[in-house]
């Protein structure tokens, strides 16, 4: 402790001294009494008491990183799907207790506290929660991170159903303030944007480029704490706001131009204002690429000049830096570093370009090839025209390096080239990040195997060294501890908490499996959790659904690739048979169908599909005959606070993509870790899970990647599918006739289109395996026993998906960075 420790009595950890606090930030912080406060009062008192007690922590942090200068890893990401924040800061703060003694003698109740809080949608889903676990992760290890990104003002779109479709509504997680953040707008740092290029000669007679935008914006850092579990070190998490530099033209205002005044205020206030709700099919978005921009150039800025020393010789910055790039949304840094230190500093081109190829490593998310973004040269001229000049002297040096290697080859040059010629002149984002970062990853064992052999394999060819992968992982602390507090406890009382830091531990696990008494406990601990779930569902949605029947899942974006309509003709299908009397329903098990999915606002199939899982639920769930047995929920608005609820209560985890095109998954993971079995395809993480739980404990159906490349080639042909299962027929034909539309049968026809036509995700082709594999399922599910004790096996076999793990795998493999152990 030293003078500079914050005058809190933090390291006093009595429900007195708390309370004491808790008041103090009710009364001055908020100007209320106990008595007339609100509950957002008193969310916003507790949150900054909560805060109080990271503080000594997060200014230790700082201040040894200052001194010792060790190296750090900088995460850019476009997203950061945190999730509620009080939960896991009272967990890392180590409260939990005393926060609800206190507020208990307050007659507060701290579960209704937590649900004020509107958590922070950030980003779309899997890639910026992955974000999110990884910056707790690496704080969990005490790593040295920055996370830089963006505090967009709405995050993704707030999803409500209305006749059975989605509708959009703003985010407006800030209405109400977040307790979390510290702005600090004195250390603005600017940006350009547009302008031109000119020739200048410096004093010395150097000639250099010198570009002069025609705007500029300020990016306003809001830190927000980062902390780990079990460690006294607090990282931070920095996201930049967009401001205009002037607010107001005054001039012009009292000339009565009011509109021309406030016009540069709405310029950059935009680039802030909105979360692009798409997820793996990137718009060409000229607002995007400025966000982009944005948030890269405004970090690199902050990391050069205010977390570096002044004096720094940025020669070394290899030695102090690592700037991984999640997916290619941050990838303009790469021209923006070479800026900086070419253009602003006076550095030749080879020693700049030796500096960057040696500090940013890439990570790719996806296998689709509509997903791998292209920026045109027109749009990325007109908004970065330096940049642009700068992408294409490193392509030409590279072209150049290509043709040594290659003589003759123009076909693989072309190829190869950072900049696309059809079907218009464009940036080839991915290639620009792997021709610059000196590590390229994916994202799980088969994903990184199909980077390197399909997807950049000329790259790989070329530079095998560079190609790694680390499978992706959750946080064990969010997904298991805080949202399963049940189950943790019956795990803590068998093998201890230290699973909670090392998740390898959930070994120990594994003879209790066999013990009788320990599935007994383990079942009552599931079914709880599902009673738990069915009343957050009645509450949060109106839905009623039973307390025990089967929870079977599917919760992620909607995408045609991830194959909800499979799951939907699996529902219908048994529905049907029902109906027609082939299947007893005295023989079908209660079901609850969970599903949890939002559609980018302008993918009109992924609409169409959400319309008809809909309108099948209501028929279902309105149909007398089947006397409960089968259920369909949708509760709109999936985010991460309803995965926390969910996940805990599910018997049974779909992820039934088409082999191939999922580049991991983590709700996978995240199922698996609760004690939910998995029926999946060979398909990203999947591959690993089973690999790991054992294929007793898995029902693995549908073909396998390079059984889907066989078809493909060969030609596939969804309607000779159809005409050859009578079962499939049937549950199409259902659909089809208006059977869930009121007899319409226009209604859905786009989606039966899309199925008969193209498939392009070759449900139908998988339908008969995926239906014998829900028989699979059926029949073991009534063996209860038996399914404890794979359930069981499920969790002690899973803790290589700690995003813990997934950190050191960085570190070894890429990052070269250590733990820096807190010691005070
Ligand atoms: C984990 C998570 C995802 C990713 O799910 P996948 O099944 O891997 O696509 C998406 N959204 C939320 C809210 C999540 O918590």
């Amino acid at each position: 402790m030293n003078d500079m420790t914050p005058p809190v009595a933090a390291r006093e950890h009595t429900v007195e001294s708390f309370t004491r606090e808790f008041l103090r930030e009710l009364n001055f912080g908020r100007g209320v009494d106990l008595d007339r406060a609100s509950a957002n009062d008193k969310y916003m008192a507790l949150a900054r008491t909560v805060r109080h007690y990271l503080m000594t922590g997060w200014l230790e942090t700082l201040r040894n990183q200052y001194r010792d200068q060790a190296k750090v890893v900088a995460y850019l990401s476009a997203e950061f799907l945190l999730g509620r924040q009080l939960d896991n800061n009272l967990l890392t703060s180590n409260l939990e207790g005393i926060a609800r003694e206190s507020l208990d003698q307050l007659g507060i109740s701290l579960d209704d506290l937590r649900e004020v809080e509107i958590e922070p949608g950030l980003g779309n889903g899997g890639l910026g929660r992955l974000a999110a676990c990884f910056i707790d992760s690496l704080a969990t290890l005490d790593v040295p991170c920055i996370g830089y990104g963006i505090r967009y003002e709405y995050g993704i779109f707030k999803q409500a159903f209305v006749d059975g479709h989605q509708v959009e509504k703003p985010d407006t997680w800030l209405a109400l303030g977040s307790p979390w953040e510290f702005p600090h707008p004195e250390n603005a740092v600017t940006v350009g944007f547009g302008g031109h290029v000119e020739d200048v000669t410096d004093e010395d007679g150097v000639k250099r480029r010198d570009w002069v935008p025609a705007s500029v914006v300020n990016g306003v850092p809001y830190n927000y704490m980062v902390p780990g579990y079990g460690t006294n070190r607090v990282n931070t998490l920095r996201l930049w706001s967009a401001r205009a530099p002037k607010a107001f033209n005054l001039q012009v205002f009292n000339e009565g131009g009011y509109e021309e005044a406030v016009k540069n205020q709405t310029f950059a206030e935009n680039i802030s204002k909105v979360l692009y709700p798409e997820d793996s099919t990137p718009q060409g978005k000229e607002l995007r690429l400025q966000q982009q921009y944005f948030f890269v150039a405004c970090s690199i800025a902050d990391f050069l000049c205010n977390v570096l020393p002044q004096d720094f010789d940025l020669h070394r910055l290899p030695d102090r830096i690592t700037w991984q790039l999640n997916d290619t949304h941050p990838v303009i840094a790469v021209p923006e570093l070479m800026r900086q230190l070419v253009d602003l500093r006076g550095w030749t081109w080879e020693d700049a370009w030796g500096v960057t190829q040696k500090v940013f490593a890439y990570t790719c998310h996806t296998l689709l090839p509509e997903a791998l973004e292209v920026w045109p040269v027109d749009l990325l001229g007109k908004l970065l025209p330096r940049h642009l000049e700068i992408i294409y002297r490193i392509n030409e040096l590279f072209l150049e390096e290509l043709r040594d290697t290659y003589p003759g080859d123009e076909l693989k040059v072309r190829h190869m080239s950072i900049i696309a010629e059809h079907p218009v002149r464009a940036v080839r984002m991915a290639h620009l990040a792997t021709v610059a970062g000196f590590k390229v990853n994916g994202v799980a064992a088969l994903h990184s195997e199909l980077l390197r052999d399909k997807v950049l394999s000329d790259f790989a060819q070329l530079w095998p060294e560079k190609f790694t992968n680390v499978t992706n992982g959750v946080t064990p602390r969010r997904f298991v501890r805080i949202a399963n507090p049940s189950m943790s406890g019956l795990v803590t009382e068998a093998i201890g908490d230290g699973w909670i830091k090392d998740l390898s531990q959930l070994s120990r696990l594994e003879p209790l499996a066999e013990d009788a008494e320990f599935r007994r406990r383990f079942r009552d601990i599931k079914a709880a959790n599902k009673v738990e779930f069915a009343r957050v569902l009645k509450e949060r949605d109106g839905i009623e659904i039973a307390g025990d029947a089967m929870v079977d899942a599917m919760v992620k974006r909607l995408h045609e690739y991830k194959r909800q309509t499979l799951k939907l003709l699996h529902i219908v299908s048994l529905y049907q048979r029902i109906g027609s009397g082939a299947l007893p329903l005295e023989s079908v098990t209660p079901r609850t169908f969970v599903f949890g999915a939002k559609a980018a606002p302008g993918y009109a199939l992924a609409k169409q599909i959400i319309a008809l899982i809909n309108a099948v639920g209501s028929t279902i769930n309105a149909d007398a005959s089947l006397e409960g047995r089968l259920k369909v929920a949708f509760p709109a608005n999936y985010n991460v606070t309803l995965a926390e609820k969910l996940i805990p209560a599910a018997d049974l985890s779909e992820q039934i993509s088409l082999a191939g095109k999922e580049a991991s998954g983590t709700g996978n993971m995240k199922f698996a870790l609760n004690g939910a079995l998995t029926i999946g395809t060979d398909d990203g993480a999947n591959v690993e899970i089973r690999e790991l739980v054992g294929d007793e404990n898995f029902f693995l159906f549908g073909m396998s990647e390079p059984e889907v490349a066989d078809l493909e080639a060969s030609g596939y042909s969804p309607e000779a599918v159809y005409a050859s299962d009578p079962d499939l027929k049937a549950a199409i034909d259902l659909i089809s006739s208006g059977a869930f539309s009121g007899g319409d049968r226009t209604l859905h026809e786009p989606v039966i289109a899309a199925l008969l036509g193209e498939d392009r995700f070759m449900a139908l082709a998988d339908f008969r395996s995926y239906v014998d594999a829900q028989d699979r399922v059926e029949a073991y599910y009534g063996d209860f026993e038996a399914w404890s004790r794979s359930a069981i096996l499920n969790v002690a076999r899973s803790g290589f998906f700690s995003s813990d793990r997934s950190m050191v795998d960085y570190m070894d493999r890429i990052w070269g960075a250590k733990p820096v152990k807190q010691n005070f």
